[in-house]
């Protein structure tokens, strides 16, 4: 009987050991977390003050290519398969033309399109 006391007990102890551990993972974790969520809503309020029609259409750009709705192309010039998203009309999120970052930097030099379109989809 004694004997399966002290089991019980070392099994109790080794328990809450083990949940002190985890718990301090836990907390490490957390705090990483935190620093990297507020880093990300750093980067995003500032874009989202820079231009928040941008940062809706990337939004639901960024929805729709999850959900599947939306599919990326080929660059539409060169045929290139790594693509960036590009914008005509920010009030159409979904009308856009894929094009390679060549063929894209090459669109915005020659249509005089605004800076700084965020482009990495
Ligand atoms: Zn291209
Ligand atoms: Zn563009």
């Amino acid at each position: 009987m004694e004997n399966l006391d002290s089991k019980a007990k070392y099994r109790r102890k080794n328990r809450t050991e083990l949940c002190q551990k985890s718990r301090e993972y836990y907390e490490k974790n957390r705090e990483r977390e935190k620093e990297r969520f507020k880093k990300y809503q750093k980067t995003r309020s500032v874009i989202t003050k820079r231009d928040p029609i941008k940062r809706r259409t990337y939004d639901i750009l960024h929805y729709a290519l999850k959900m599947g709705r939306l599919q990326k192309k080929p660059c539409g010039e060169c045929g290139a398969e790594k693509v960036e998203a590009h914008h005509e009309d920010y009030a159409r999120p979904l009308a856009v033309t894929w094009l390679c970052k060549k063929c894209h930097a090459k669109h915005h030099r020659v249509n005089n399109h605004a800076k700084g379109e965020p482009s990495k989809v």
